[in-house]
């Protein structure tokens, strides 16, 4: 194929044999954050550029190096959004949603653009569902965000496989002076750093804490530690959320060296990280970020959230065979017509049991065909049921039933039971 006419690097199709364990991922989701009482909001997908540098931050990865911008006809200069809260952020302010300190329990989901190299679990456009909550400033809410992915984790069956990665950056008071001490103990190591990090000394030096360089990693082990730093607000913050996190009989695991790649974050960072994924481990990420909403010209408003790659979750569900069997069976029920009349008949005849079983995932034959080539569809559609109706059948007002997957015999069932019927041997989502 030449190739001006494949996908672009990084970008891809979600196939037809894909979608429904997407749907099913995006469907427990859904259900389980309607029944926290969290509400949906969605955002466009461009935004103006200004937007991504400003609370993401100038000297971050994402704005550095990964985002994909352009001028539009008008001059302006767009991005395509390489995450979700500076949008959300956005459209909270610009339609008074936290005016008057309201609180907000939000969550969006769609694709997200960051240029990175390709690799399994990395991609150029992927998909994220976050969750951002307003004007709730205790340790309460940073629990329920935890508590409520560790429930999709139970209900995705892939507990065991993920751990929770928890730490503290404290308010920007304390970690200004963290700050301040990590620089001066790094700059007595400067010649053992690697060239990244010595240049994140300069510009993002809590960066320097998350390097996979080893040489750097060594030198980290006695660098001054954030939590001796936090003062009293952070520190009962974050009691107040580890206190919280047992009443729910969460495991988690203190990682000093957690900060995360974004600018706004404060206090509370967390990660829910899998081994099963080689290096992109990370399913879901997030934390408190106090000051974004008032850096972006709103009042001071607290906020906190986080999101998860569905991608690496997609991968995860694969990997621990965890995708439920009945979720690729798409039709319950083929319906097969052969000749004129009867297709006729079979038509009105379908529409009736819609109507009766609303439901009912039933498919009838198109383009007609052989009594074999329509009843080798109805197999390969993975139905449990044929339904047959031809001349002799439609005579006598019946159609014919017929298991597919070896559950009892043939039989001839009237028009009208026809719904009463099929509503007792196929079970309805
Ligand atoms: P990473 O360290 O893997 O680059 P990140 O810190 O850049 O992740 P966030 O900005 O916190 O990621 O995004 C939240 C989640 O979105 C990540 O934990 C991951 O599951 C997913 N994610 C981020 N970037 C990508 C990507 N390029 N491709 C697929 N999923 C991604
Ligand atoms: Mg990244």
């Amino acid at each position: 194929m030449s190739k001006s006419l494949q996908a672009i690097r990084g970008m891809n199709d979600i196939l037809p044999e894909q979608t429904p364990l997407w749907r099913y991922f995006e469907g427990t989701v859904a259900r389980l954050l309607d029944n926290y009482g969290y509400k949906q909001i969605r955002m466009p997908i461009v935004e103006f550029t200004e937007l991504f540098k400003r609370s993401i931050g100038e000297v971050t990865d994402i704005v550095e190096k990964e985002m994909y911008t352009f001028e539009d006809r008008n001059g302006d200069s767009l991005t395509l959004r390489p995450e979700g809260t500076a949008a959300c952020v956005r459209a909270v302010l610009e339609h008074g949603l936290t005016g008057a300190g309201q609180p907000q329990k939000l969550w969006y989901i769609g694709p997200m653009f960051r240029h990175e190299r390709p690799q399994k679990g990395r991609y150029r456009q992927f998909h994220q569902i976050g969750l951002e909550v307003f004007n709730i400033d205790g340790p309460d809410i940073d629990a329920e965000l935890i508590v409520l992915t560790w429930r999709l984790w139970g209900l995705l069956g892939i507990r065991d496989a993920v751990k929770l990665e928890l730490n503290s950056l404290g308010t920007s008071e304390s970690r200004g002076r963290y700050k301040v001490a990590l620089v001066e103990y790094l700059s007595a190591h400067l010649h053992k750093l690697d060239e990244d990090s010595q240049r994140r000394l300069k510009t993002n030096p809590l960066r320097v804490l998350d390097t996979k360089n080893a040489d750097t990693q060594a030198v980290l082990v006695n660098a001054p530690k954030m939590a001796d730093y936090l003062d009293d607000e952070s520190r009962i913050h974050f009691e107040g959320l580890k206190a919280r996190l047992d009443a729910a009989g969460i495991p988690f695991l203190i990682n000093t060296k957690l900060v995360r790649g974004l600018d706004y974050y404060s206090k509370t960072v967390f990660e829910w990280v899998t081994d099963k994924l080689g290096a992109q481990g990370t399913v879901c990420a997030g934390g408190r970020y106090d000051g974004l909403v008032e850096q972006m010209g709103g009042k001071p408003t607290t906020g906190v959230g986080f999101a998860m790659g569905i991608e690496r979750l997609i991968l995860l569900l694969e990997t621990l065979e965890k995708v439920p069997e009945e979720i690729s069976r798409q039709v319950d029920v083929y319906l097969c017509a052969f000749g004129e009349a009867a297709e006729l008949a079979a038509l009105a005849l379908s529409e009736k049991v819609r109507d009766q079983l609303p439901n009912l995932r039933l498919q009838v034959n198109a383009g007609a065909g052989s009594f074999k080539s329509q009843f080798k569809k109805a197999d390969k559609s993975g139905a449990l049921y044929a339904l047959i109706l031809g001349d002799d059948e439609l005579a006598q007002q019946v159609i014919g039933f017929k298991p597919l997957r070896g559950q009892g015999e043939q039989q001839n069932i009237a028009f009208d039971a026809l719904a009463a019927h099929l509503a007792t041997c196929v079970v309805q989502g």
